[in-house]
């Protein structure tokens, strides 16, 4: 059975320089879980190549040619709709409105016409290449007319959609005007799949409260169709990260980066919003106010991943966290010891490992998350048994991970809280409860999602789910 996978960015980086074109594999979640079904199916891959459309007729040919190469197909996008169906749209207006932000920007008329366009334009590519005998599995909340454009133009086709954030609250939904079409385009679909079982109820409610249609406990009426609602939980490769953890060189970085008696809290988030990086901040120092024998002997290391960074809330975020970790520094630093080592960049997969593994503490606290890897990285990485999460209860891992310290990412006292029991745990407490976080995480990897999915799906499954 072929799998056509449809993504808004496909999972290569593009880059065109004097040299030529050359299209090389990225290594996110989302490439990682599906690469081996993409190899072994043997059907394509629709998305984004990455780089504007607006390049000389001979370079947008080698990129078509170098894609076919690895079996994608790009969708052209050109740099008006970048920002408008991209940017303003999917970024600007529904990213905060998954995550349940009532305070987002209206939405222009023309940013949401861009959103249609592309929609309607991946739906033009992908009905042109899809076979009749082929699954369509579609990704995220940039394509959410895809599923009821495409089947409009390929009535009898199978259709998968995945949701990788949240799925919002109906007052949050509805200040988005248009969130009528948005759900009528999620319906096109044979199967929605979302994170969780909360994400998947909130999604019915959704459906009967705004469209008015009938539902059951797990499906939706579409005329003669039913659309199947599935909660699948992403997940990572549990047995690379274990197999990262175990390297003599991870070990050697993370021994290097916990500095002697100091112990070391972890934060690694794309510097976004919802990520709740303020209130971490704020509870850090109210833990160092109220303990103050603290001081000197923790440090909390934040890795601030750079992103979206041409759009004005993400600017003022990250002045806003850069400004707050000077003031707790200047406070509370002193001339031997720096009490927040702040990194804005990217980090490799050896160096991330080495931190997991040097971690006492994981802070995973957004305000709100689809699923959140890095706290299943994390816990994976955690070969040695040890180690604390401190998890959100807002997060989709949190409905997983139930031994972690779960906490409300918005109350600053109890963060504080939190951290202090963390660090005041006993060795046989953290190991039993990284004992029941890593055998959750080990039941369900990122193969098994797969695996789960397309089965619902009826596209196979297991057989075309694993390492690639
Ligand atoms: N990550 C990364 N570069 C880094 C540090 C982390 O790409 O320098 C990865 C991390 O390993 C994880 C992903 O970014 O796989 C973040 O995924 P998550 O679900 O936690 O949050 P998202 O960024 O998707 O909202």
């Amino acid at each position: 059975m072929n799998v056509l996978i449809v993504s808004n960015r496909l999972p290569v980086t593009t880059r065109v320089d004097a040299g030529g074109v050359t299209v090389v594999p990225s290594n996110g979640g989302l490439a990682t879980g599906l690469r081996g079904v993409h190899e072994r199916s043997g059907g394509l891959w629709i998305g984004w190549p990455g780089v504007p459309a607006e390049l000389p007729t001979p370079i947008r040919r080698a990129i078509d040619q170098r894609l076919a190469a690895v079996g994608a197909v790009g969708v052209p996008l050109a740099a008006r709709e970048i920002d408008a169906f991209y940017q303003r749209y999917s970024n600007g207006v529904l990213w905060p409105v998954l995550h349940d932000m009532l305070d987002h920007p209206a939405a222009e008329p023309s940013d949401w016409e861009a959103y249609r366009t592309v929609n309607e334009r991946y739906a033009d590519v992908v009905a042109r290449r899809a076979r009749p005998d082929e699954v369509v599995w579609i990704h995220d909340f940039h394509l959410m007319l895809v599923p009821r454009l495409l089947r409009e133009r390929c009535p009898s086709l199978r259709i998968g959609f995945f949701l990788h954030t949240p799925f919002p609250s109906i007052e949050a939904l509805a200040t988005v005007r248009h969130h009528a079409a948005l759900l009528d385009g999620l319906l096109g679909a044979d199967v929605v799949g979302v994170h969780t079982r909360a994400y998947a109820a909130r999604f019915l409610d959704a459906v009967r409260a705004l469209l008015g249609r009938a539902t059951s406990p797990s499906d939706v009426e579409d005329g003669a169709r039913r659309v199947h609602v599935r909660a699948c939980p992403m997940s990572v490769d549990v047995s690379a990260f274990e197999a990262r953890a175990t390297e003599p060189r991870v070990a050697a970085m993370a021994s290097h980066m916990r500095r002697d008696g100091e112990r070391l809290l972890l934060g690694v988030d794309r510097l976004d919003y919802t990520k709740g990086i303020p209130a971490r901040l704020d509870a850090y120092a109210r833990l160092l106010e109220r303990e103050p024998s603290l001081r000197g002997r923790v440090r909390l290391h934040q890795l601030a991943v750079p992103s979206r960074e041409s759009v004005p809330a993400y600017q003022a975020l990250r002045a806003e966290v850069e400004s707050t970790v000077a003031r707790i520094n200047a406070r509370f630093g002193t001339r031997e010891w720096t009490p927040i080592e702040y990194r804005y960049g990217c980090v490799d997969d050896v160096t991330l490992s080495a931190l997991y593994r040097a971690a006492d503490v994981m802070l995973v606290t957004p305000r709100r998350d689809g699923m959140n890897l890095v706290a299943k990285e994390f816990v994976a990485s955690r070969v040695d048994g040890d180690g604390v999460l401190v998890l959100s209860e807002h997060a989709g891992a949190a409905a997983e991970l139930r031994t972690a310290l779960l906490v409300d990412p918005d109350d600053v006292d109890g963060l504080a809280r939190s951290y202090s029991a963390a660090l005041a745990m006993s060795a046989p407490e953290r190991r039993v409860r990284m004992r029941r976080l890593r055998s959750a995480v080990r039941r369900h990897d990122v193969f098994q999602w797969a695996r789960e999915f397309l089965l619902a799906l009826g596209g196979g499954g297991a057989a075309l789910v694993g390492r690639s």
